[in-house]
């Protein structure tokens, strides 16, 4: 059996590690569009550290996934402390802003509080994303933080989105949001307080780390972006764009469904292309910038709700690298930017993204000069957040469905799947899609 898998981000290049020792498979290419592979997991340099996509931690409720992620860096990685603030109001509250209610102004502190221990839609079961937070947190902790950040990150309201991302956050008890109130500091959502990230080289390392114990069955194949794709007795035969054609037994993508779409619209019914039409997904841009000085102190992220800024989350990566600034002082830190398709952000050109980049930092007061922001580059990347709308689940498994078991493509991967996966949960679907495959290859080499 020739496999091939579409897309060489972490999905494409760990699930090709993990079925090179199939004795059922002779060979496996791994077909990437861009000239290097990673996908979101690639790394860039940008002074004297690496920048990621949005930075990339490290951290799983699952300790063997998390051992094996783990043992895939070599030594390279190290485990950091959460040291996390929310900027509100021109104040700095800690994450998460329900764990540190005394630090908001008093009015605010009163609402909230109130609003949790008095909820009148406590008792209903949420429909959609906005009720889930109402029901869970109340209308102080909603309004003031929780839907203006949602509004913010996701371009789309959380009324029109499902609960699938905010089920399982579970209701903090009262005695936690009394303390909180009162100025007795409590933990949330401790799963993510330490966290692993590389040492050196980004989270590019990781998919590295997967790359170099690929065998010889293996071919990664850069520059070749897929363009068509069609059945031919029993094969499969993907061209790319400069019109070179592979042949293969069986395909596995990993790259995002309307882009697979495209490539094979030709074999897809209406209904196909129209629940792939109503996929939704935010792209990102990402700004590395160097500034002067460092105002930022031990803390590693600041999230931003406040509309009039830019960003939603500011992130200084000399944390990441075990330091508080570079030798002259300096601090290096990304801001993130989502947006969508012909939005008013997508439209602004990248020196006026800059620009409003840097009004954001003297707002927060980050900065007191533009001049003491002394580089900053904007980098725009297309799929960056799949938004569960309310009618994501219906489409996805619509899709899957088709794809998996009328054509016979296995679909995986973040947005090969659509679905909202972390580098923990794409390494241990990974696993399991491998011994699915295998399974079926198995199977099919079985005499009748
Ligand atoms: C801003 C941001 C922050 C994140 N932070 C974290 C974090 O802190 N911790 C964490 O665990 N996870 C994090 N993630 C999630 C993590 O990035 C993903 O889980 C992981 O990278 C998904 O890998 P993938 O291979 O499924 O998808 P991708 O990386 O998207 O890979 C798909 C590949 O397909 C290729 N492709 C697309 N079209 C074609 C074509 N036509 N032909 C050939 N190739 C094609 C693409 O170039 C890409 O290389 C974050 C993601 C984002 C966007």
């Amino acid at each position: 059996m020739r496999i091939g898998i579409l897309g060489a981000g972490l999905s494409g290049v760990s699930l090709a590690f993990f079925l090179q020792d199939s004795e059922n498979i002779s060979s496996i290419s791994i077909l990437e569009k861009e000239m290097e592979y990673g996908g979101l997991c690639r790394s860039f340099p940008f002074h004297d550290i690496h920048y990621d996509i949005g930075p990339h931690i490290l951290f799983s409720k699952d300790r063997s996934v998390m051992q094996l992620v783990i043992d895939f860096l070599s030594g390279n990685v190290h485990t950091i402390r959460r040291s996390n603030q929310i900027y509100h109001k021109c104040r700095y509250i800690k994450y998460p802003f329900e764990n540190d209610l005394y630090h908001l102004p008093d009015e605010d502190r009163a609402y909230c509080l109130n609003t949790f221990l008095n909820n009148p839609y406590e008792k209903f079961r949420p429909a959609n994303m906005m009720q889930f937070f109402l029901t869970t947190f109340g209308e102080g902790i909603t309004n003031l933080y929780l839907r203006p950040y949602n509004e913010k990150i996701w371009k789309f309201d959380p009324c029109f989105m499902d609960t699938q991302m905010v089920e399982r956050i579970p209701k903090p008890p009262a005695e936690d949001i009394i303390k909180s109130a009162q100025g007795i500091c409590t933990e949330g959502y401790v799963h993510q307080l330490n966290f692993q990230y590389p040492k050196t080289g980004g989270i590019a390392s990781l998919v590295d780390g997967f790359a170099v114990r690929h065998n010889d069955k293996i071919s990664l194949r850069t520059g070749f972006d897929i363009r068509h794709i069609d059945r031919d007795n029993g094969t499969w035969k993907v061209t790319s764009a400069k019109g070179e054609t592979l042949v293969f037994d069986r395909l596995v993508s990993t790259i995002p469904i309307p882009e697979l779409a495209m490539s094979l619209v030709h074999l897809l019914p209406d209904r196909i292309l129209s629940a792939t039409g109503e996929l939704k997904s935010n792209s990102i841009i990402i700004c590395p910038m160097r500034l002067e000085k460092d105002f930022l102190g031990a803390n590693f992220v600041i999230t931003c709700a406040d509309s009039s800024i830019i960003f939603h989350r500011l992130s200084k990566l000399d944390f990441l690298y075990d330091r508080q600034t570079a030798g002259d002082g300096s601090v290096t830190v990304v801001a993130e930017i989502t947006y969508r398709k012909n939005d008013t952000i997508d439209a602004m050109t990248d020196d006026r993204i800059a620009q409003q980049v840097i009004d954001g930092l003297l707002k927060m007061q980050l900065i007191n000069n533009p001049q003491e922001c002394l580089d900053i580059i904007v980098k725009r990347f297309e799929y960056s957040y799949v938004i569960y709308d309310l009618n994501h689940r219906n489409n996805v498994d619509t899709i899957k469905h088709y794809y998996e078991h009328t054509l016979g493509i296995w679909l995986a991967g973040r947005f090969g799947e659509y679905e909202y996966l972390n580098m923990d949960s794409i390494v241990k679907r990974m696993l399991e899609k491998s011994i699915e495959i295998k399974k079926s290859l198995f199977i099919e080499r079985m005499p009748e």
